[in-house]
């Protein structure tokens, strides 16, 4: 499959963007008009640079207002497209993209709309351009792909085609079926753009929220699988207006972009099933998806391992020794296994820096997510190490793939601590909780998801004193591995490093929490205190009797209920810009606590006196 995108898309001139894109892989791009009209580089340097990083020119956009106005301004008009031909002559650019007219059109007559477009393609064809009509959400009169459709039918041009934008198409609810019956000689071209499921007027909803394919709620899958049926083998790019994407680093996003086009093939690949093969384009599949059966380790990184280590020995954690080679330590309880890391710490007091997860297939794992453009940890071993392949998420979180019968082939490097002693309270990792600086959010969830088979939960938000906090899970659907996305409020990072103020977790499952938390306290452990009107609210929400009223609080525990069963959990003190939590989940209780983020949340402000100013 050819892939382009739209300048519009990433950050930078028009010569970074050109650069970065061609670096990421793609074939070609999407010239934006204004990134060329604010370029000191001419038409013919841009085509230059073009062939000299491989790229193809794909198509020039927008040209806006044409169709449904009177003959005046029409001649107008024509006047201006002329002039974008010549323009487009020189840059070597074949195809020209026409939305349905926003602004200007008065007179609401197919016929009109046609024929001035039939008259547009005449000129066009003067120059060798082509027109491909976009029906915009927005349009005025036109603003369905089966309209823009029945136009491009009705002008019955050789350069008059139609172009489809999944947001156009998916954002007001249209059905894509129809895709499937359109001739591919007559689709010049198609974009692509996922977006989350929000409520808000349309227009603003794609100019600043669109997302790349899988980091949003469409089913692009499925559109991509009627376009495949029609027969089209042309290009398809990415046309993504985001405020974030514009002011993120421009390699990063366009790497992004490319992950999501190289994903979405697969995706589709899998929904068509055998015949995904048979149709002109060209998909490329991955390297098969595993879906995790656990977390292998969490991984702490800290230049203080005290602190840490005090904590993970309260919660009945067992020292399993130190690394023969490196200064790390393992800790283990059940199958839960934390490793504190004191390579490259300094500076750091504390912060949850990887986690392994367990597939089948290790080598897979590290191929599919090669594949998917994921930067590799630089890591080496000796020849007699254990070797790990892991990756930096877009978060800065190193991931490794493991696969093993019972305990991790690399636990035989580590020795002279205890033997692994089941106190039987602690069973596993829960989940692990992540901060997402601002820009890396939903390029996280387009990583997780595709490089560990994980699937994205609808999005929740958790009022803070530090502002609002957007979260998202990603989870297996048995929930053996689950992750949890929290973006970072503005004004937490530190601005030396980089580095986010803002607290990151790893939680802890066990069967009795009101044992395991009785021994921390007999430990000394200090859990975070809750405070009384939590409880309070709690009397009232649950009508809880005395007995665990006066039990949860005595040992500031929360307390979550819903129709599938309970939760119970507490957290532990801050050590730099991480905590541990320890969850008991009750019946088919699958959720997080949310109703208890915000407690939690207030409650670390207010003990370790985060500021943001
Ligand atoms: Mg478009
Ligand atoms: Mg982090």
């Amino acid at each position: 499959m050819r892939t382009s995108i739209a300048t519009v898309c990433i950050s930078g001139t028009l010569e970074q963007k050109m650069h970065a894109c061609a670096k990421a892989g793609f074939d070609g791009i999407e010239i934006f008009e204004q990134d060329l009209t604010v370029s000191a580089m001419s038409p013919e340097e841009v085509r230059a640079l073009a062939d000299r990083l491989g790229l193809t020119l794909d198509l020039f956009q927008p040209f806006r207002d044409l169709e449904g106005v009177d003959e005046d301004s029409f001649v107008a008009s024509l006047a201006r497209a002329e002039a974008k031909f010549k323009f487009m002559n020189r840059l070597g650019i074949d195809t020209m993209l026409l939305c349905s007219n926003v602004g200007t059109a008065s007179i609401n007559d197919d016929e009109l709309f046609m024929s001035q477009i039939r008259r547009l393609a005449e000129l066009a064809a003067r120059y060798g351009v082509k027109i491909a009509y976009e029906a915009l959400a927005w349009g005025k009169y036109v603003n369905t792909y089966q309209h823009s459709w029945a136009i491009v039918q009705g002008v019955d041009h050789p350069n008059v085609g139609i172009c489809l934008d999944s947001f156009h198409i998916l954002s007001r609810g249209d059905d894509p079926a129809e895709i499937a019956q359109i001739p591919a000689e007559k689709i010049f071209f198609v974009q692509l753009a996922d977006a989350p499921v929000l409520s808000m007027d349309i227009l603003s909803w794609s100019r600043h929220y669109r997302v790349f394919p899988g980091e949003g709620g469409f089913a692009l899958d499925q559109f991509m699988g009627y376009l495949v049926k029609s027969g089209y083998d042309g290009i398809v790019s990415l046309e993504i207006f985001n405020d974030v994407f514009r002011q993120s680093d421009v390699e990063r996003t366009a790497v992004d972009g490319m992950r999501s086009l190289i994903w979405l093939q697969d995706q589709t690949i899998e929904l068509l099933g055998a015949g995904a093969t048979e149709f002109p384009l060209e998909l490329s599949a991955l390297p098969a998806a595993q879906t995790p059966s656990g977390f292998d380790y969490a991984e702490i990184r800290t230049e203080d391992p005290e602190a840490v280590a005090g904590m993970l020995a309260q919660l009945g954690f067992t020292f399993r020794g130190q690394h023969r080679r490196k200064p790390v330590t393992l800790w283990s309880a059940g199958d839960a296994r934390i490793i504190i890391n004191t390579q490259r710490s300094r500076g750091i007091t504390a912060q949850v820096s990887g986690f392994g997860i367990q597939v089948a297939d290790a080598q897979l794992g590290t191929s599919r997510a090669t594949a998917l453009k994921a930067p590799s940890v630089p890591r080496h071993h000796t020849i007699d190490e254990h070797p790990l392949h892991g990756f930096i998420a877009p978060d800065a979180t190193e991931v490794f793939f493991g696969t093993w019968a019972s305990e991790p082939a690399w636990a035989a490097e580590f020795g002279a601590g205890a033997a692994p002693a089941d106190t039987g309270l602690v069973s596993g990792l829960d989940h692990i909780n992540l901060a997402q600086p601002w820009q890396a959010f939903d390029e996280s969830v387009l990583f997780y998801t595709s490089t560990l088979h994980l699937e994205a939960r609808p999005g929740t938000e958790v009022p803070s004193p530090m502002g609002l906090v957007r979260s998202q899970v990603l989870r297996t659907d048995d929930g053996a591995v689950r992750l949890a996305l929290n973006i970072v409020p503005h004004g937490l990072e530190d601005t030396r490093d980089g580095a986010l103020r803002y607290p990151e977790h790893i939680a802890i499952h066990t069967d009795d929490i009101f044992t395991l938390a009785r021994r921390a306290v007999a430990a000394g452990m200090e859990f975070l205190a809750v405070p009384r009107n939590y409880y309070e609210d709690l009397a009232a929400r649950f009508g809880l009797d005395e007995e665990t009223l006066s039990a949860l609080q005595e040992l500031n525990l929360l307390y979550d209920r819903d129709e599938h069963g309970e939760f119970l959990h507490f957290y532990t003190e801050t050590v730099g810009t991480m905590f541990l939590e320890v969850v008991q989940r009750k019946g088919g209780y699958d959720g997080y606590g949310a109703p208890n983020a915000p407690v939690r949340l207030a409650a670390q402000f207010e003990r370790n006196r985060w500021s943001k100013y």
